[in-house]
């Protein structure tokens, strides 16, 4: 038995792999009951507010903020443990063509259609202090190997101007204002931005008021239709 097959046989082991809904073993790291993956699919067109719908042409989340899909950001984005990510693009495999089927940018395509579309992923961008701080913008991680399995390209064409205050504990009219002219698109990129459909990327959906603003500044820069797709939101 070689070095590293022992080293993965103990933590095997000691950390053997578990369903992350309802923590049954399961056969390889990355791997959910059916059942629980099943029920963890929540693909749903979200509600938007008169601003959001300026900007927005729709919003989508995949799962709601709940159970096993909150445990797995928050241990990313707060533990920074990578080993979250398995059970992530596992969940995506399932919920993605639930998305791709209903979503308008993609009318009856196949993956092949798909990447040659006028198309880019955005993910919302995280101060630059905060990212570093953390290591990552967990938002890139959670969605990387999905948009990849479907030809989907992503770029950085958004970046976070200011520091912004937690968006939790503040009212509608205080949450838009923290955000207001948070972001921007960097003039070197405006041309990868001009008559693009956009998926705006999100980990947690919640008020929309941070997408909405993201998405005022990619109509600026001259952005065609935009979809924000999060992972999870807390809307029902
Ligand atoms: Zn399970």
């Amino acid at each position: 038995m070689g070095l590293q097959s022992a080293w993965e046989a103990l933590m095997m082991f000691l950390y053997p792999p578990r369903c992350p809904a309802c923590g049954r073993y399961r056969e390889r790291r990355g791997a959910w009951c059916a059942d629980c993956l099943a029920r963890a699919c929540a693909v749903r067109r979200l509600r938007m507010t008169t601003d959001e719908r300026d900007v927005l042409a729709e919003a989508w989340a995949l799962a709601i903020y709940t159970g096993a899909l909150r445990d797995l950001v928050r241990r990313l984005k707060y533990q920074r443990r990578r080993d979250a990510l398995a059970y992530v693009e596992t969940f995506l495999r399932a919920a993605g063509p639930m998305f791709f089927e209903r979503c308008l940018l993609f009318p009856a395509s196949n993956d092949a259609q798909r990447s040659q579309k006028n198309l880019v992923a955005v993910p919302v961008p995280l101060f630059y202090k905060k990212e570093q701080q953390r290591g990552f913008n967990q938002t890139e991680l959670l969605f990387e190997h999905f948009l990849q399995l479907h030809g989907i390209p992503m770029k950085r064409l958004l970046v976070r101007t200011r520091a912004t205050r937690p968006q939790y504990g503040l009212s509608k009219d205080e949450r838009k204002e923290n955000m207001r002219g948070a972001f921007a698109v960097p003039d070197e990129k405006r041309s990868d931005v001009q008559g693009r459909d956009i998926l705006l990327l999100d980990d947690i959906y919640t008020t929309g008021v941070t997408c909405a603003e993201c998405a005022r500044a990619l109509k600026k820069a001259g952005a065609n239709r935009i979809v924000v797709l999060a992972l999870t939101s807390g809307q029902v």
